[in-house]
């Protein structure tokens, strides 16, 4: 049976009190639990753990999975067999359907993710109970501290903005649309700002609503920091959350001055997301007795705290309709290897490697336009039949589209839809001269070995 908010909730205060051996325990009774779950469930764990033992609490016997092959068997790896990828897919095209139950009560996000493969990944109640409990019991808790808080929050009446992509299944507006859909009242409180949309635009709607938690993908957060700081964004938020990718370290207190607000990262993926909140000595809390992250090398083999890790493995505690584990991510992340100074004994890591230039091109008014990479990323990510992509600016007016659709869609089609989609949102911004172009070389990797879904070879 599923745990309700409220069982999650105690338990993460039994956790807190019991500090890291509570956290290990957890970690060895869900997975084992997970691991029984999946084999009984679904065909394809059945298959690939056919060889192990009957109980497993310690992922490092587990073979590695991907996002390629897991979706590949997607049928076969979901548990509930009423779900199949022809049904997920028609209930995806569908952008009205974003935050809405799939079949009865399932939530379903997509994403391209830092490996710019597609996946579809579909949460079950308990996924979405553990998600409200780690906000609402952990990161809130977290972020938010004594009186001028308190006050900050009461004067801005208690209103959360989160600039974020829309009109297609990504994590963030989906959770937010599901969260009004269950109560229509938080619409006053929850407001979702497209970052498709002009900057003029987003400064405005955030003028009108004066949200006290300002919530957003880093970079779109950035712009609008600078903003705040020519004066056309009047807004006064007491936290600022980042999140999806990093910035570079000098823009975080910047954006902190900025807005005169505490600035806070979050971890998160379509997989799992609320993988880590930041704290104030700038170090990321796994919440690590719902997830567990192996950092490893190139070859898989475990990589000791305080060292750079080549990916990091996943394994989702809560979800049970789709199971991930030992899941291969693409991020790079280092532990902390000494207890952080903030006192939580969830650990600590940074993350690596999700950092993304602004993409800057000139309107037809001379003005300078700058967009967040995530902008057209997730344009091209909810465009029907891709199934893998990476956008590159290769000259001021160029971008270099690689595109590879899924096997049953028209390539012609794809494209077509693909590159009307940048067009328009070019557009939209004023910017009519970028020529949009199909680069024939596949999506690849850059020189440091990352996978960048959208750069900019002029930046830096
Ligand atoms: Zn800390």
């Amino acid at each position: 049976m599923a745990e309700s908010l409220w069982t999650v909730l105690r338990d993460l205060k039994r956790v807190r009190r019991g500090g890291i051996e509570e956290i290990a325990a957890r970690q060895r009774s869900r997975l084992a639990e997970l691991v029984a779950h999946a084999r009984a469930n679904s065909p394809y764990y059945r298959e690939l753990y056919h060889a192990l033992p009957e109980r497993v609490t310690d992922t490092t016997t587990l073979p590695i999975t991907t996002k390629a092959e897991l979706m590949d068997r997607f049928g076969d790896w979901v548990t509930d067999r009423a779900i199949t990828l022809d049904a997920v897919r028609e209930f995806i095209e569908d952008d009205e359907n974003a935050g809405t139950p799939f079949l009865g009560s399932y939530l379903v996000v997509t994403t391209s993710g830092t490996s710019g493969e597609r996946g579809v990944f579909i949460q079950d109640d308990r996924m979405f109970n553990v998600l409200s409990a780690i906000t609402v019991g952990r990161a809130t808790g977290q972020f938010l501290r004594g009186r001028h808080d308190y006050w900050g929050m009461v004067s801005n009446g208690g209103r959360t903005a989160a600039l974020w992509a829309t009109g297609g299944h990504f994590a963030g507006y989906a959770t937010a649309r599901r969260l009004m859909l269950q109560r229509p009242s938080r619409r006053r409180k929850i407001r979702i700002i497209s970052i498709h949309h002009p900057l003029e635009r987003i400064v405005a709607e955030l003028n009108e609503f004066r949200p006290g938690i300002l919530n957003g993908y880093a970079s779109a957060i950035a712009l609008a920091a600078r903003e705040r700081e020519a004066g056309r964004l009047n807004i006064a938020p007491v936290l600022v959350i980042t999140a999806a990718e990093g910035l570079p370290p000098e823009e975080y207190p910047r954006i902190a001055e900025a807005f005169g607000a505490k600035v806070r990262n979050q971890y998160a993926c379509a997989e799992f997301m609320g993988l880590a909140n930041g704290c104030g000595e700038n170090w990321l809390h796994v919440n690590a007795d719902w997830v567990i992250l192996e950092p490893v090398d190139a070859k898989f083999r475990p990589v000791p705290p305080g060292e750079r890790s080549h990916t990091v493995l996943l394994t989702n505690l809560a979800n049970r309709v789709q199971p991930i584990i030992r899941y291969d991510l693409g991020d790079s992340i280092t532990v902390r290897p000494d207890p952080c100074p903030c006192g939580s004994p969830l650990p600590a890591i940074q993350v690596q490697g999700r950092t993304s230039d602004v993409l800057v091109f000139t309107a037809e008014n001379g003005r300078e336009v700058r967009l967040p990479p995530l902008a057209l990323g997730t344009l091209v990510d909810r465009t029907p039949g891709v199934s893998r992509f990476q956008i590159v600016q290769d000259q001021p007016t160029r971008l270099r589209v690689r595109l590879e659709p899924s096997g049953d869609r028209d390539d012609g089609q794809v494209w077509s839809a693909v590159r009307g989609a940048i067009t328009d949102l070019l557009a939209e911004h004023g910017v009519r001269d970028v020529e949009v172009t199909r680069d024939g070389e596949p999506p690849s990797r850059s020189a440091g070995g990352k996978f960048r879904p959208v750069y900019s070879e002029l930046a830096g």
